[in-house]
């Protein structure tokens, strides 16, 4: 190991800060989050610096050169006063001085972007204090640091903080009540894999607090296993469209109960050894029932586990997330939604299709054309009630109800439509065409489930924007959509 991980405390220290540039704002930044008194040194300085005056930063060194004399660098008050010196100019004569000072005073420096003379290096920070993961490869490849932050970044929730800081508080409490290390331990493992740390995280540390002090006061008898689910939302498939939330509540799961619309891609990301269990459903024949799911979902939290009910896009866009929901609240276990990038959403994203769109289209609407198996629910006037945007869910078996219903209720023939199917993935399919021939391009060129009918003037706009995957098809080919023979619709 060639350099000594060390954290400084340094509130209310001073440190100098020789160079005025981009380079040394980023640095005054730091280093007054950090609580450091910092002069900054230069001939003139960067215009955002004077911001971080305010905020603290001394200005007060002008000189008109600075000095690129070991001496003269270790006569100035501003080097003799400071704990810590960083090196941040774009004169490499300048920065060897202030080095080599540091040397001869037993001083640490800082040469931004140059190893060989730091006697201290700046790692990269993961921040949630009062947690810190700080990330080096010594100077010798940034770039290879700057990705291990990012990928730890990922890791790490954000409610971690809050959590250390939580715990923090709670210490010297837990340490008089639970003599024993080892078993001080257990219930720390014990109060973050559980309840206590979910309550932090969804900001409710009171509760945390009484929980916690529930099972101190219950620790001679042991303690009891707490159960909760967390509904998420998968999104279309594509891992990448998956919250970094909905990640951490995979990689924390002791089942995951999964639809079939999930992609393996994201299934995979699940804790390697958690349980998965498929509860998927077939159009409109269910291999598992809901009531077989929400069965499956009291059972495993009610044995302690922390069950993902994992579910494709949204858990609450037609995906009876709600109804999951008022089961756990009626028994009593625990919940919390995370949510996810809805089909409508990816798909409109990826087919460069605005779901609403100034001038075009001033609302969007989601609806299903097929309601607990029956289309008779849908409130089709509803559907043709403004100009906006229309994006119809299962709607793909219903196609020539959904056509024949807007027609007579007055949408025109050549009213602008798109079939779009495996929204949000690769391999999407957009098709553009009018409401008249919406059941025919259907049939025509085989559209497969999943797949999403949208509908409205802002329809037209997906020929020119996409911007990935294959472009948009348009039927009958050849036709520019929205001019569709009224004669051939009706
Ligand atoms: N909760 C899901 C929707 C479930 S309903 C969500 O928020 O996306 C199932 C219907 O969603 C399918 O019949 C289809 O119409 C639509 N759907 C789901 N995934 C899709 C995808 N990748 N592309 C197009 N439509 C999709």
């Amino acid at each position: 190991m060639r350099h000594f991980p060390l954290f400084l405390d340094l509130q209310q220290r001073q440190v100098t800060v020789v160079g005025g540039g981009e380079v040394a704002l980023r640095k005054v930044r730091a280093l007054l989050a950090a609580g450091a008194r910092v002069t900054v040194v230069a001939p003139q300085w960067h215009p955002l610096l004077a911001a971080e005056q305010a905020a603290g930063a001394r200005l007060g060194q002008v000189p008109s050169t600075l000095p690129a004399e070991v001496a003269e660098v270790l006569a100035a008050d501003w080097f003799r006063e400071a704990w810590f010196v960083v090196a941040a100019t774009d004169d490499v004569a300048v920065n060897a001085a202030v080095a080599a000072a540091g040397e001869q005073a037993h001083k640490f420096v800082n040469v931004v972007d140059d190893a060989a003379r730091c006697s201290a290096i700046v790692p990269a920070v993961i921040d949630r204090s009062p947690l810190l993961v700080a990330v080096s490869t010594g100077g010798t490849a940034p770039m290879l640091a700057r990705r291990v932050r990012r990928d730890i970044e990922l890791l790490l929730d954000q409610g971690l903080g809050r959590l250390a800081g939580f715990f923090a508080r709670c210490r010297e409490r837990v340490t008089r009540v639970v003599a024993s290390p080892a078993r001080r331990r257990r219930l720390y493992d014990h109060w973050m894999d559980g309840e206590v740390a979910r309550l932090v995280r969804d900001g409710r540390e009171d509760a945390a607090e009484a929980a916690l002090l529930a099972s101190l006061e219950s620790a001679e008898s042991g303690f009891s296993a707490d159960g909760h689910v967390t509904l998420v939302g998968a999104g279309p498939g594509e891992a990448g469209l998956l919250t970094l939330a909905g990640l951490q509540a995979l990689q924390t799961a002791d089942v995951v109960l999964v639809d079939r619309l999930v992609a393996s891609e994201v299934r995979a990301l699940a804790r390697r050894d958690a349980l998965q269990i498929e509860v998927g459903k077939e159009g409109g024949g269910h291999s598992v029932t809901q009531e077989e799911i929400h069965r499956l979902m009291l059972e495993h939290a009610r044995a302690g586990r922390h069950v993902v009910r994992l579910k494709g896009g949204d858990p609450f866009v037609f995906g009876r997330g709600g109804e999951e929901l008022l089961c756990l609240r009626e028994a009593g276990i625990p919940y919390a939604v995370v949510p996810g990038v809805t089909a409508a959403l990816a798909a409109a994203a990826q087919a460069g299709l605005p779901l609403t769109h100034r001038d075009l289209a001033r609302s969007v609407r989601f609806a299903t054309a097929h309601c607990r198996g029956s289309a008779d629910e849908t409130d089709w006037n509803s559907l043709v009630a403004d100009e906006g945007t229309v994006v119809l869910y299962m709607g793909l078996r219903q196609v020539s109800r959904v056509q024949r219903e807007l027609l007579t209720r007055g949408r025109p023939a050549d009213w602008p439509a798109a079939i779009i199917e495996n929204g949000g993935r690769p391999e999407q399919r957009t098709v553009i065409t009018s409401l008249g021939h919406l059941a025919a391009a259907v049939r025509d060129l085989a559209v497969k489930s999943p797949a999403l009918l949208v509908l409205g003037p802002a329809v037209n706009l997906a020929g020119a924007l996409h911007w990935r995957g294959a472009p948009p098809v348009r039927f009958p080919a050849g036709r520019a959509s929205g001019h569709a023979d009224a004669a051939t619709a009706a």
